[in-house]
């Protein structure tokens, strides 16, 4: 791994050739979503969980800003000032009052508007390969400050691992539980759910005659976290959103359904959706489930995934 500092350097190292960065996906293993605040955002208790499923972001030095890209989205996903990764690019070049120039190229596998949180992945990938290309020498706290203001998800990916998010999922502890990795499904959907709405439609379920019960803080999931037990974490698994995102999407109750009839221990909706993730047991036992999954024709595809995985690093 290439570090920003080295052991006896006074000033953080500048890197002259590319600088190629690789940043996970995240599911939320809780996501207890709070009443609507002042400013527009809902108060979240989140543990967010970083998994195998991988963006790459490479910044080379040039004389503008430019974003090129390929695999997932490419065509349809905008590069100019909305994209995520120029907005990163920007924010960071302004905070450390240096231009903005860089030659960027995303190559991206995480699903758009999956739930999976795959643009803050990009504005994280792009804090930190900017930081190494300008030498602007930032610390990953200091990154994820620049990052807060991108995106609630993005001081989580530039840290990685099993983590408590709180306030809108900006405010990140990691959660220091015995090394254990955990095996997921993911099966993506044929097209996205927009995060907004989903909050929105949550809003409406919650001012209707039957609202859905909210979930409670993490604890349970944090105590399941530390037995390191497959059908102790299943049982603790929980989404405030997932009423929300099968109420805007109701052929996902299909793709739950598949995923609990191949024998995967349990099955959630990511984050906001559609992408709906299910714990496994072992690799073998995930490979299993992907593949009944993929035979019941539900989703786009099911693929498997680990975690926890390190945040955005240097490859
Ligand atoms: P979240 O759960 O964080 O809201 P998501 O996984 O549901 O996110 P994303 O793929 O992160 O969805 O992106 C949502 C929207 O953000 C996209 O539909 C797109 O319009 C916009 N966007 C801007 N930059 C990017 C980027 N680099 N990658 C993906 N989406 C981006």
């Amino acid at each position: 791994m290439t570090e920003a500092w080295g052991p006896d350097d006074d000033e953080p190292r500048r890197h002259h050739g590319p600088v190629r960065v690789r940043v996970p996906a995240k599911i939320n293993l809780h996501l207890a979503v709070g009443p609507l605040r002042a400013d527009g955002f809902h108060e979240l208790n989140t543990v967010y969980h970083a998994i195998s499923l991988f963006d790459e972001l490479t910044a080379r030095s040039g004389d503008t800003l430019a974003l090129t890209m390929e695999g997932e989205g490419a065509g349809t996903l905008p590069l100019d000032e909305t994209n995520l990764i120029i907005r990163a690019a920007r924010a960071l070049a302004a905070r450390c009052r240096v231009p903005a120039h860089a030659r960027l190229h995303l190559r991206k596998t995480i699903p758009l508007a999956g739930g999976l949180a795959g643009g803050s992945a990009d504005a994280a990938a792009t804090l930190l390969a900017c930081d190494l290309l300008w030498g602007t020498g930032m610390s990953r706290e200091e990154l994820a400050e620049v990052g807060a203001g991108l995106g609630s998800d993005v001081p989580f990916l530039l840290h990685g691992g099993t983590a408590l998010g709180t306030g809108h999922g900006e405010t990140v502890s990691p959660i220091l539980a015995r090394p254990t990795t955990w095996h997921w499904v993911v099966a993506v959907a044929e097209t996205g759910l927009s995060t907004p709405e989903v909050y929105r439609q949550l809003d409406t379920l919650r001012e209707s005659p039957w609202p859905p019960k909210p979930l409670g803080d993490a604890d349970e999931l944090m105590a399941a976290l530390r037995q390191r037990d497959p059908e102790v974490l299943g049982a603790a698994l929980g989404n405030d959103l997932q009423p929300a995102a099968l109420a805007m999407r109701p052929e996902l109750a299909d793709v739950l359904k598949a995923g609990h009839q191949a024998g995967a221990v349990t099955g959630i909706v990511s984050g906001s959706g559609p992408t709906c993730v299910f714990l496994a047991t072992d690799a073998a036992h995930a490979a299993r489930v992907a593949d009944e999954i993929n035979a019941a024709g539900v989703c786009r595809e099911a693929v498997t995934a680990r975690g926890p995985m390190p945040g955005a690093r240097v490859t």
